[in-house]
């Protein structure tokens, strides 16, 4: 069974009152309101990168690191 943790890993001084699955492990992941697009952030689950593609319909999705 997967717990969910209410307030699991809001940075300190920014306000969220979005989240969005995590597309990985399906964690809701906190989306700081002052967020960019482009941006991106760490689920406090399974620490993958997601970078936000858009937020307005909110859409985050996996970012990949440039390949070498
Ligand atoms: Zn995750």
């Amino acid at each position: 069974m997967q717990i969910f943790q209410e307030d699991a890993a809001i940075p300190r001084g920014r306000k969220s009152k979005m989240e969005y699955p995590c597309p990985e492990c399906g964690s809701k992941v906190a989306v700081p309101d002052d967020c960019m697009e482009e941006e991106t952030l760490e689920c406090p689950e399974c620490a993958v990168e997601l970078q936000i593609i858009s937020k307005s319909p909110l859409s985050l999705v996996l970012y990949e690191e440039a390949e070498k």
